[in-house]
């Protein structure tokens, strides 16, 4: 493609009439129709072959209690969810260095390196810290924690922090109180870090629990449903995705502050659940988030990339539990994929291809933004072509759908504001869509 635009621009610079020209163009034009109809390969950020979901081998962690150097220095990665591979003193450094080693469950692997360890010494001592990372980059800002208790963990601020190649170097202070240091809050437990999140216990009674299926080591695919009879045709439905990527916590906890607000007690929640009902599944990759991966399920697959060829327990399950709700029984209005990146970006279905609520994102947005101020937002449109969630709900129902990404790096009360106002604007949005089309 580039080469062919080159090639007219020497035309151009030639300054004289070819009368190839047209043919030329009209050539450029055909590749370039063909290219955008070209089966996907992958993003930008994608390893090769991301779309080959047919299973792959992963390394599990090896879990353990690593003693190093005198006074001993202990380095643990006893409990489920995020890395640690090896731990080891760095010689001939004049502070005590440690290498902290972290490698994903398979490669090549997007460059999400999830890291968690717990660490204490015999002695009060000042050390240094390497976090030195197989196949990968150093990506998120570690927090230090005391307990696995969620709403304990805070920035590790008053630590320098240095870029060594990929790596990151940074000095802490450590005893024999164990403290955690992590590149998210940890939550041992996917299932516990559903039920432990604060605001389960106010919507618990108002959903419907179900497993449609089971993941590759044998995890609950959990669905949650809004209660009640619609009592409409049709009725309206709206679907959630969330946590395909392990370490994508910020999208998860804004997911789940969005839901909980949609399952709210007041005027606006209660009158969109009697118009809508809401069908969630809050953890699609439950091996991934126990077992600590970067990015895999426990065949070493991008879940995101198999909606296509469902080679996978995980997709397949939700699937399967959603088809058949395609037979004209529901009119889906709409879906969204939380996911974490390093901005908060919307990836909406292109502005020229026809959903049922038609441009519903795009039209979402500037509400969405406008609610976080502090926040910054982008937006990018893409073709419905590659095999991820939100384009397998555009192609069954024929909705919009949406993959929300959220800044890695946000905090607890940036998180809550921005899920509890998105879901906010988007009940309004969609109940005065209703009223549209029933005027
Ligand atoms: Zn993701």
């Amino acid at each position: 493609m580039m080469n062919h635009l080159k090639g007219l621009n020497q035309i151009d610079s030639a300054n004289h009439f070819s009368p190839f020209l047209p043919l030329l163009l009209f050539a450029v034009l055909f590749l370039y129709n063909c290219s955008s109809t070209e089966p996907f390969s992958g993003y930008s950020y994608d390893p090769p072959d991301v779309t080959d979901t047919e299973d792959k081998e992963i390394i599990y962690q090896k879990k353990r209690i690593i003693g190093i150097g005198e006074p001993k220095i202990w380095i643990s990665n006893e409990f489920n969810g995020a890395r640690v591979s090896d731990a080891w003193l760095a010689p001939g450094s004049s502070q005590d260095t440690v290498i902290i080693e972290v490698e994903p469950e398979n490669a090549p692997i997007n460059n999400s390196p999830w890291y968690a360890f717990q660490i204490w010494s015999d002695q009060e001592q000042k050390i240094l810290i390497r976090l030195s990372y197989e196949n990968g980059r150093h990506r998120y800002v570690p927090k230090i924690g005391e307990s696995a208790d969620y709403m304990s963990w805070k920035l590790l601020s008053d630590s320098i922090f240095t870029s060594i190649g990929g790596d990151l170097l940074f000095s802490i202070q450590i005893g024999i109180q164990k403290q955690w240091i992590a590149a998210h809050p940890v939550q041992a437990n996917s299932l516990e870090s559903l039920l432990n999140y604060p605001d389960y216990s106010g919507f618990a009674s108002k959903i419907t629990v179900d497993t449609v299926g089971y993941s590759h080591n044998n995890r609950a695919i959990l669905q949650w449903q809004s209660q009640g009879n619609l009592g409409s045709e049709k009725e309206g439905l709206l679907i959630l995705f969330s946590r395909q990527h392990p370490p994508e916590v910020s999208g998860y906890r804004s997911f789940l502050y969005f839901f909980s607000r949609l399952m709210d007690t007041d005027e606006l929640a209660q009158t969109f659940r009697s118009n809508f009902r809401i069908i969630a599944y809050p953890m699609l990759n439950p091996d991934g988030v126990e077992q600590g991966h970067w990015r895999h399920n426990s065949s070493g697959i991008d879940l995101n990339r198999d909606w296509e060829y469902f080679r996978q327990p995980e997709t397949r399950s939700v699937r399967d539990a959603l088809s058949p709700l395609a037979d004209g029984r529901y009119r889906v209005v709409y879906g969204i994929d939380f996911h974490s990146t390093n901005e908060n970006v919307f990836y909406p279905i292109n502005e020229s291809v026809i959903t049922g609520i038609d441009n519903f994102t795009q039209r979402w947005f500037p509400f969405v933004a406008e609610a976080n101020p502090k926040l910054n937002f982008r937006k990018e449109e893409f073709e419905p072509n590659s095999p991820i969630a939100k384009n397998w709900i555009y192609k069954t129902f024929g909705t919009d759908a949406l993959t929300f990404e959220v800044e890695d790096e946000l905090n607890e009360e940036e998180m809550q504001n921005l899920g509890h106002s998105a879901a906010e604007s988007l009940m309004k949005l969609l109940l005065n869509e209703l009223e549209n089309t029933e005027n």
